[in-house]
């Protein structure tokens, strides 16, 4: 028999949180004898038609807007889709323009490439422009680039709040007021998935037309979203059926999930604060520990402008995926930030809009701290990281 495996110290959570008790509590009943169908006019469909719309609300509430504009979907990547093609599927100009920030998830970039055109072309959308802006060395948007490239017919910019790899937190106030002053006609789309946890989205990102929220990212159930679109705000739909959503997004409803995010987001709200400082301060014994421990380690951004979970990393010399393995072998579950499908691991667009070499990408390792993170799981990472990486400089 081997020796028993270590307990597993869980860094990845900007990756999937862990659900709630109180989720999966609140959720249960709708996995059981609260079944129904929240579109029907019987009993148990009022049932369920009651829990959406009280989840609704109370979404709603949270994230500073009107319950008619909590649009459910099936998770941040779908959301994401949602913004970005149906804005630019609905307007009517020939040649729409789409902005982003050179940092956006794929699941904005992808779709934006896809409308002008590039792999993966929309049918009848391959006409728009995109124009990528870029970010400083911290991962910031460019905010005179930002300025310079809103000129023409720009339908939708689309700027995160905060980025999912290396935790920057982006200026969208000041990015909302320049796209106002310069392309008044264009929504302005946020992905707001990651920073959901930490910050308060009703304030940081009231100045954007449509907001991406994900369950999963809040200790929620995963394939569960939110779109919220601004009353006015153009959208063509991306699923056509039986006219769910006020037309925006067709399909039987997922109340468990509309119950569980509602619940998930209660739950961060009530604990922002004390989250923050509590979750800041583990990553900042993680960050220091691990700096003292092991020469030549960088943090990718200045702390101060990251969200409190991400520790962002660079261990001169050493590949990520090798750290990975050694990291996972000693029960420290831990995130090169960005993969693709087959596993392999690209160098993260994110680090190269950064300005970093595709080397100091390849060395990066993401720890993403959380509500179930503790001690113990920085102690465990403390021990286990400084002779991973020096066996593999070795
Ligand atoms: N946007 C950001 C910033 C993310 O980090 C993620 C998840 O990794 C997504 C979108 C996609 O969300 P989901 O996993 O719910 O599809």
């Amino acid at each position: 028999m081997g020796s028993p495996a270590p307990p597993i110290a869980y860094l990845d959570h900007a990756a999937t949180s862990p659900m709630r008790r109180e989720v999966a509590e609140a959720m249960a009943p709708f996995g059981f004898h609260r079944f129904g169908n929240a579109s029907g006019s019987h009993s148990a469909a009022r049932d369920a038609r009651r829990a959406l719309e009280d989840a609704r609300e109370e979404i709603a509430a949270l994230l500073g807007a009107q319950p008619a504009e909590v649009v459910f979907t099936g998770g941040g990547t779908e959301s994401d889709n949602l913004a970005v093609l149906g804005v630019l599927g609905l307007c009517e100009r020939d040649h729409p323009v789409v902005v982003c920030s050179a940092v956006e998830h794929a699941a904005v970039l992808a779709p934006a490439r896809a409308a002008a055109g590039g792999r993966g072309r929309v049918v009848g959308l391959g006409t728009a422009e995109l124009r990528v802006v870029p970010v400083d060395a911290a991962g910031a948007i460019d905010l005179a680039a930002l300025e310079g490239s809103l000129g023409g017919d720009v339908a939708l910019v689309s700027v995160m709040l905060a980025n999912n790899e290396v935790g920057t937190v982006q200026p969208l106030e000041a990015v909302a007021r320049i796209v106002r002053e310069r392309a008044p006609g264009a929504v302005l789309h946020t992905d707001a998935v990651q920073a959901a946890p930490f910050l308060d989205v009703a304030a940081a990102a009231a100045g954007a037309n449509l907001i991406t929220i994900s369950a999963h990212k809040l200790g929620g159930p995963k394939g569960v979203g939110v779109l919220v679109v601004r009353e006015g705000t153009p959208l063509r739909p991306l699923i056509f059926g039986g006219g769910q959503e006020r037309e925006r997004r067709s399909g039987t409803h997922d109340v468990a999930g509309a119950v569980g995010l509602a619940a998930a987001l209660r739950q961060a709200a009530a604990q922002r604060a004390g989250e923050a400082a509590r979750v800041g301060a583990l990553r900042d014994r993680l960050v220091d520990g691990l700096r003292s421990a092991i020469p030549g380690t960088l943090e990718s951004a200045p702390r101060a402008r990251v969200l409190p979970g991400h520790a962002h990393l660079r261990f001169a010399g050493i590949e990520q995926e090798e750290l990975l393995v050694l990291l996972d072998d000693a029960g420290v579950c831990a995130s090169a930030g960005s993969a693709c499908a087959s596993g392999a691991i690209e160098p993260s667009h994110v680090l190269l809009a950064m300005g970093a070499t595709r080397a100091d990408a390849r060395s990066a390792i993401r720890f993403t701290l959380g509500h179930t993170t503790t001690e113990r799981d920085v102690d465990q990472a403390l021990a286990a990281a400084p002779p991973a990486v020096e066996r593999l400089r070795r």
